[in-house]
């Protein structure tokens, strides 16, 4: 199956160091992007972005799924096909503590790799809503041995999370932890700011990240609730992993840290996620208000709040995703500036804060929202798809 889109007005790539690229058509074949500019090219579908702008599907970098989607944090169900009609098309679970009836004073080692285990073979085992939902990350605990992570790593789980882990005298432990999951190919995040709406999460600033040297440090700015100012400024200046904003966060937190970041040279660590679901709601359109936030309020340019939102995601997690580039997979939207908004394009919409609008989703090739999103209004010029020799049409096809 080969797939063209063409007539692109505006091509984001998803990379921090070359945002945007002059990109006007890109040719797809099972499931992956097989060439830029593919000028020609025969293909069995077409889609006609009428210039309108194409940039990698979203990275939701902390989600909290907990069964498939259901989320008993805000007793709501079919939040991850909401999430994709907000343009994201891969998230990465923070951990599944919103099980019903689980008790944060009584974890054990047994408990936590049993929920990342169950949570892996369950929820992170298939797509839901066409999404890539990487669930199964287990939420570290005093007492674990390196026989917990060989049973993690052997049931495919990708992530762990410092969350309810007392810091204070465990020092070396939690550095064994580090060093046995990188050993097995985990990646390490942990929480960071106050506590969390559980109160049971431990509090990390500058003093424990210098030492624990994780892989993603978490909501940097808060989630909810933000390490201190110097604290943001410690981390920015004197440690080099990678820093995630959440629409959990405080605001002001989040404009001091990407500030900083772009003063420093550092934009390439930042990452961004929802933190939801969870006390701050479920929320669809979350992926683009923090590109929004980031553009329009912090200063990045719409390619580089876009990057932050998808290719440095897919970087600091180890994914393909979030690149678009021959031979990644072809995860992508299709969008514009809405009827009414300030933007004529895509950018200026994002730099004026403005929400686009989005006509198509496609995850591995396949058209996943087509004709029209069912959280952001339509933007003005929408594309068409045709097939089969059809005429051209908002909405995919069905071939008999
Ligand atoms: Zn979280």
């Amino acid at each position: 199956m080969r797939l063209i889109i063409r007539n692109i007005g505006e091509f984001f790539t998803g990379r921090i160091d070359a945002p945007t690229a002059p990109v006007t058509s890109l040719l797809i074949e099972d499931g992956r992007i097989a060439s830029l500019n593919a000028g020609d090219a025969t293909a069995d579908r077409i889609i006609d972005a009428a210039g309108g702008a194409v940039l990698p599907g979203l990275i939701d970098g902390h989600v909290h799924p907990v069964f498939g989607e259901w989320t008993p944090a805000q007793d709501a169900i079919g939040w991850i096909g909401n999430y994709l009609h907000g343009g994201t098309t891969s998230m990465v679970s923070a951990g599944e503590l919103h099980i019903p009836g689980l008790d944060y004073n009584a974890l054990t080692p047994e408990l936590v790799t049993s929920i990342a285990v169950v949570a892996r073979a369950t929820t992170g085992r298939v797509r839901w809503s066409g999404v890539k939902v990487i669930a199964g990350t287990v939420l570290l605990v005093p007492g674990m041995t390196e026989a917990h992570f060989d049973r993690l790593k052997d049931a495919g789980v990708r992530f762990a999370k410092f969350l309810f882990f007392p810091f204070a005298g465990r020092e070396a432990e939690a550095r064994d932890y580090v060093a046995w999951c990188h050993a097995r190919g985990i990646l390490v995040k942990v929480h960071t700011g106050g506590v969390s709406r559980s109160g049971a999460s431990a509090v990390c600033g500058f003093d424990v990240l210098s030492w624990l040297q994780p892989d993603v440090a978490a909501h940097v700015s808060g989630g909810p609730i933000p390490m201190s100012d110097e604290d943001i400024d410690s981390v920015v200046d004197h440690t080099a992993f990678a820093l995630e904003v959440c629409s959990s966060g405080n605001y002001r937190s989040t404009q001091r840290l990407i500030e900083r970041l772009v003063a420093k040279g550092g934009l390439h660590r930042l990452v961004l996620g929802t933190d939801t679901p969870g006390g701050t709601g479920v929320i669809p359109r979350g992926m683009l208000r923090n590109i929004l936030f980031a553009s329009s309020i912090c200063g990045l340019t719409p390619g580089q709040a876009i990057a932050a939102a998808t290719g440095s995601v897919g970087f600091a997690h180890g994914l393909q995703e979030g690149v678009l580039e021959a031979g990644r997979p072809a995860d992508l939207l299709i969008c514009g500036p809405v009827t009414g908004s300030a933007g004529t394009t895509l950018s200026d919409a994002i730099a004026h804060g403005d929400l686009p609008g989005i006509s198509h989703v496609l995850v591995d090739g396949a058209l996943l929202v087509s004709g029209g999103s069912r959280q952001t209004p339509p933007p003005t010029r929408p594309a068409f798809f045709s097939c089969c020799g059809e005429a051209p049409s908002r909405f995919a096809c069905t071939p008999a």
